[in-house]
């Protein structure tokens, strides 16, 4: 069944951003991200094959409030000891193609992007991106204009997704870690993508920047 899959590779990734109790959840144009973490996985053997974590240093606000440590499990000397964002995804992109070998372009690509939802692409890193002056970049790799939008496909298949912990519990799950750390919720959202694999759903890239979604 899973061979049958498009990609042989799904990154995961989940970003966290600074926030305060007043930010309504995603999307807010001032909302700077501050943990890039991701989780490889092997469609084919259906096992996660690495994860990858760095912390980034917020331009805008470089103290992070209460409410934000408290949501995401983030400390402040994580931050003050993290890197631009720039470097975070070089870092991350020769994580993917250096250490892990992945192909993102062309016929032959092999690997995708999944995240929950649309936003930590279209609005946090597009948006951060877009602050940073660095959009060339984001558009150069190729790999962020189109990905797998899970929480998309588990509405499809199932016909209704809430956040990641009610999708786990609409498959039997409950949530491992820390909700709201980026690691743990993109292991959790893996998870998720292992059981619908295991379900024989196949996924394609259903999410993109800009004009309307279409499947590959
Ligand atoms: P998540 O992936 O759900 O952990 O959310 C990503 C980011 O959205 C967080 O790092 C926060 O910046 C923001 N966020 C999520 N939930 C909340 C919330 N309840 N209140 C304020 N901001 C939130
Ligand atoms: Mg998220
Ligand atoms: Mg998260």
């Amino acid at each position: 069944m899973s061979s049958s899959q498009r990609f042989r590779f799904l990154c995961v990734i989940d970003f966290e951003a600074t926030c305060d109790d007043y930010n309504v959840n995603h999307g807010d144009q001032l909302q700077e991200i501050i943990e890039f973490p991701a989780v490889l996985l092997d469609t084919e053997v259906l096992k996660v094959v690495d994860t990858f974590q760095v912390f980034i240093k917020p331009e805008v606000e470089p103290i992070l409030t209460d409410f934000c440590k408290n949501l995401t499990g983030i400390t402040q000397d994580q931050i003050d000891n993290g890197i631009n964002l720039l470097d975070a995804m070089k870092r991350f992109d020769d994580w993917l193609h250096v250490t892990h070998g992945v192909i993102s372009t062309g016929l032959e690509r092999n690997f995708a992007i999944a995240t929950d939802g649309p936003w930590d692409i279209k609005n946090m890193l597009f948006n951060d991106c877009k602050r940073k002056n660095i959009l060339d970049y984001f558009h150069d790799v190729k790999y962020y204009s189109e990905w797998v939008n899970v929480r998309r496909m588990y509405k499809s298949e199932y016909g209704r997704a809430g956040g990641i912990t009610s999708q786990l519990q609409g498959l039997n799950m409950t949530f491992e870690g820390k909700e709201h750390c980026g690691l743990d919720d993109a292991k959790n959202i893996a998870r998720i993508v292992i059981k619908m694999i295991t379900d024989g759903k196949v996924f394609k890239l259903n999410d993109r920047l800009r004009g309307k979604k279409k499947e590959k």
